[in-house]
């Protein structure tokens, strides 16, 4: 019994594979084995734009200048971005002290220079600065001035180039600076424009020579944002305007006057709000803080400042 069916099974299993040469109808066409479907490739990642950061001193201007009627690039700027209700500089306002502490973060005493003009023999900074922190990180940097004093500000290869073009209004310094962003990419550039200075030791702060000092000052920050502007990078580039120190008379070195420790403060990208406002006092040093926070390095040991970013 067990040998018939044995055999009967045997028959069935050969059965089909000789159909195709009986009359048996062909059996139904298997369905074509379907290949599995590819898997979506992964989405490619959407590269996260580097940031970059500009900051535009413009020596002694005073933030009570910043009308859409006298600077009104200064205050487009401000309409795109935030603006300080109230900054200052450090208690020692000259131009050599004040920016070594906008770049550095912290005061005089810690950071140094406490002349104001240009001593080779004196040597650069003696605190670690924005560009020594960023070079550090391989970012690329660079600085474009009107005064040769602010080169105490270079601590060895901080900066991979440092200019004081041929003109050193802020014609020429604009000129180069924008040049130089478009070609070379730089992650932190500084931008120091010394028109309303000059015009203020020389005629008074507030004179019809100030006055076009600055005006002059505004056209330049039209070229250096014109260029900024028409790079890709653009969206991804926090521009900080500000000054190293205002003016009153022809001088702006008695710290105690407000009128020499105020001075203007935008920042324009990096979160910041258009048409915004900073209600917290500014100091110059949260410049610096501000800086190394966009470009998302930490900050500098015994750094004062306080990154003015947005929180998100
Ligand atoms: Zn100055």
């Amino acid at each position: 019994m067990l040998r018939r069916i044995a055999v009967a099974l045997a028959v069935a299993l050969v059965a089909p594979a000789c159909s195709s040469s009986g009359n048996a109808a062909p059996p139904a066409e298997a369905p074509a084995p379907v290949a599995p479907k590819p898997a979506a490739p992964p989405a490619a990642p959407v590269a996260k734009p580097e940031p970059r950061v500009v900051v535009v001193s413009v020596d002694g201007l005073r933030a009570d200048l910043i009308t859409p009627e006298v600077m009104p690039r200064h205050a487009k700027l401000a309409a795109e971005g935030a603006t300080a209700k109230s900054a200052s500089t450090i208690p020692e306002t000259d131009t050599l002290p004040s920016h070594a502490a906008m770049l550095s973060g912290v005061g005089a005493a810690a950071h140094g220079l406490t002349w104001n003009s240009y001593r080779k023999d004196r040597g650069p900074i003696r605190v670690p600065t924005v560009f020594s922190a960023a070079h550090d990180r391989k970012l690329a940097t660079a600085m474009f001035v009107g005064k040769a004093k602010l080169r105490h500000l270079l601590l060895p290869g901080s900066v991979d180039h440092f200019e004081i073009p041929r003109d050193p209004t802020c014609a020429g310094v604009a000129a180069a600076a924008a040049a130089h962003f478009a070609s070379a990419r730089p992650h932190l550039m500084f931008v120091h424009f010394s028109d309303p200075d000059d015009a203020g030791h020389r005629s008074g702060w507030l004179s019809p020579d100030y006055l076009a000092a600055a005006k002059a000052s505004d056209r330049c920050l039209g070229t250096l944002l014109d260029a900024i502007d028409a790079t890709p990078m653009a969206a991804s580039t926090l521009v900080i305007v500000t000054a190293d120190h205002g003016g009153d008379g022809h001088s702006h070195s008695d710290g105690r006057s407000q009128l020499n420790r105020r001075i203007p403060w935008i920042a324009r990208g990096a979160g910041f709000a258009r048409a915004s406002t900073i209600d917290a006092p500014v100091d110059t040093r949260d410049t610096a803080a501000t800086v190394l926070a966009a470009l998302g390095l930490p900050a500098l040991p015994n750094m004062l400042g306080t990154s003015r970013l947005p929180v998100r």
